[in-house]
C-alpha cells in the first residue's frame, strides 16, 4: 500500500485524494512541480515524473542564445545577464515581466518551461481562489458540499437522496462546480440550503437556489 511520504523515481507522494472513483496521489516532483498522479499509475512504475523527465530525454539540449523579445509565458527576454556563467549553470538572462518586475533566469530553466513569470502568475492564482473562498479548503466548503451532495443524489444509486431524486428521473445538468457556483453563488447563511425551486425539475440554471427552512432566500 502507498503512503505518504513514499517516493517512486522522482515523485514524492504527498496526499491520496479520489476523483470519478479512482485513486491519486497529489505528488511533488523532484524538479518542484506538484501533480496529481494516478495511484494505479504510481504501483505499477509507469509513471516516474510530473513529466520532467520526458522532456529532459527528448528534448535537445540547446546552447543557442536565447534571443532578445523572446516570450516565456509572461516574461519576455530583455538581455543575457553579463556576468560569466557559473559551472553547472546555463547562462542567465533578464527578462521583463508583464508586470513590470525585472528577474534573472537560467536559460534552461526558461526552456523547461519552469519559471513563466517573475512569480505574480503564483501569487495572482492564489489570490484569484481566496477571493472565491475556495482556496486549499475547496472540497469541505458549503457551496462544495451541496454540489457534490446534490450530483450524487441525482447520479449515485447509494445516496440517501437518490430514491427521492436520481430515481424520480431528476438529473444534474451543471457541467462544472465553477458554473455551478456561478449560478447559486455563495451559501448566505448556514440556515440556508440548497433547494430547486421547482421540486420536480432538474438541478439546472435558474432552477436552484439558497433557501432557509422558513422559506427566505
Ligand atoms: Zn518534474
Ligand atoms: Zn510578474
Amino acid at each position: 500500500m502507498i503512503r505518504r511520504g513514499h517516493t517512486f523515481s522522482r515523485l514524492t507522494t504527498l496526499r491520496r485524494t479520489r476523483r470519478d472513483g479512482r485513486a491519486y496521489w497529489f505528488c511533488e516532483c523532484r524538479c518542484g512541480r506538484k501533480k496529481l498522479i494516478r495511484e494505479d499509475g504510481l504501483q505499477s512504475g509507469a509513471v516516474l515524473s510530473c513529466g520532467c523527465l520526458h522532456r529532459e530525454r527528448t528534448s535537445v539540449v540547446s546552447s543557442r542564445p536565447i534571443p532578445t523579445g523572446a516570450r516565456f509565458g509572461r516574461l519576455t527576454i530583455v538581455r543575457r545577464a553579463a556576468s560569466p556563467t557559473r559551472p553547472g549553470h546555463g547562462q542567465e538572462y533578464q527578462a521583463r515581466c508583464v508586470c513590470g518586475r525585472i528577474v534573472r533566469v537560467e536559460s534552461q530553466i526558461l526552456r523547461a518551461g519552469r519559471k513563466r513569470s517573475c512569480g505574480c502568475l503564483k501569487r495572482d492564482r492564489w489570490k484569484r481562489q481566496l477571493r472565491h473562498g475556495h482556496g486549499r479548503r475547496l472540497h469541505r466548503s458549503p457551496e462544495y458540499l451541496a454540489f457534490h451532495g446534490a450530483k450524487a443524489a441525482c447520479l449515485n444509486p447509494d445516496a440517501q437522496r437518490y430514491p427521492r431524486t436520481g430515481a424520480l428521473g431528476i438529473e444534474f445538468l451543471f457541467a462544472s462546480f465553477e458554473r455551478f457556483l456561478a449560478q447559486v453563488g455563495m451559501r448566505p447563511s448556514p440556515s440556508h440550503r440548497l433547494t430547486r425551486l421547482d421540486p420536480d425539475g432538474d438541478y439546472e440554471v435558474g432552477n436552484v437556489q439558497w433557501i432557509t427552512r422558513k422559506g427566505r432566500r
